[in-house]
């Protein structure tokens, strides 16, 4: 399959067409950015890194019933999707408090959850991602009702699958965000990416981040990071 146009340049992607309008192409890039792009650096081989990551991740949820975008890895960076209209929420589950849910409450890092949550965030950047919730949701017609319960019991579903398989090769998923797109026949399917970009990892024993943190907060062993945990879930066991 060829890339025809270029459909969209993100922060961490760009989509082409292909000759099949059903499909698209997602390239992946060592551009990372934080704080709504506020920070810019570079990953260096990020980019391969999160194809591969994402696409054995697609495969182990999609093996376990749950539909995604995932169709073929072209090469170490592309691979080939499903093209869906992106339901323009964030979904984030989380598994032990962090980030902003710590700042928000005021509470500290690493306290582990009974239960995970969910929350939403509005996909729109000029905004900055505002919290939303699924009444808003609702509100603003970005989903259905129908939708909104099959996207929570998606990703409770997601969350165990994905932390049983890294809790395997000794990672902590912290927390996590996924989006959720159309296809043409209105059937509801997973979309865009799962990494260290997009996850907090932890190691199981040290705690130590293995993740985009390192990035946003300037902690150094940046790339170490993303390699460990590539090493790990495409690799030996811990
Ligand atoms: P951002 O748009 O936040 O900068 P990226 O750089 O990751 O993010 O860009 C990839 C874009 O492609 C995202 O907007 C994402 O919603 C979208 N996307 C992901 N999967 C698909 C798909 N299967 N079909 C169409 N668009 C997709
Ligand atoms: N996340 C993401 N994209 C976003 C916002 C959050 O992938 O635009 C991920 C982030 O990597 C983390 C989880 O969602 O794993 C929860 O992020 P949080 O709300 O704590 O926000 P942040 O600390 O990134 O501002």
């Amino acid at each position: 399959m060829e890339k025809t146009a270029e459909l969209y340049e993100g922060k961490a992607k760009k989509v082409y067409a292909t000759s099949d309008e059903s499909l698209c192409i997602v390239s992946y890039k060592d551009d990372a950015t934080a704080f709504n792009g506020e920070k810019k650096g570079t990953i260096l081989g990020k980019g391969v890194i999160n194809n591969r990551l994402t696409n054995r991740l697609m495969k182990l949820l999609s093996e376990n019933g749950i539909p995604t975008h995932y169709v073929e890895e072209l090469n170490e960076r592309e691979t080939l999707v499903k093209k869906v209209s992106i339901i323009p929420l964030e979904v984030i589950i989380r598994n032990i408090s962090a980030g902003s849910f710590a700042k928000r409450y005021g509470v500290e890092e690493g306290i582990v959850f009974k239960s995970p949550t969910i929350e939403f965030s509005l996909k729109n950047d000029s905004l900055g991602d505002p919290l939303i919730n699924e009444y808003h949701a609702l509100a603003l017609g970005l989903a259905s009702e129908q939708e909104i319960r099959k996207i929570k019991e998606y990703s409770f579903k997601i969350n165990d699958i994905l932390k049983a398989f890294m809790l395997e090769h000794g990672i902590e998923l912290v927390d996590f965000k996924l989006e959720f797109g159309r296809l043409p026949d209105g059937t509801m399917v997973l979309a865009d990416e799962i990494s260290p970009d997009t996850c907090r990892l932890w190691d199981v024993k040290t705690h130590e981040k293995l993740d985009k943190d390192r990035f946003r907060r300037d902690l150094g062993g940046v790339e170490d990071a993303y390699n460990e945990v590539m090493r790990r879930l495409l690799g030996e066991k811990a």
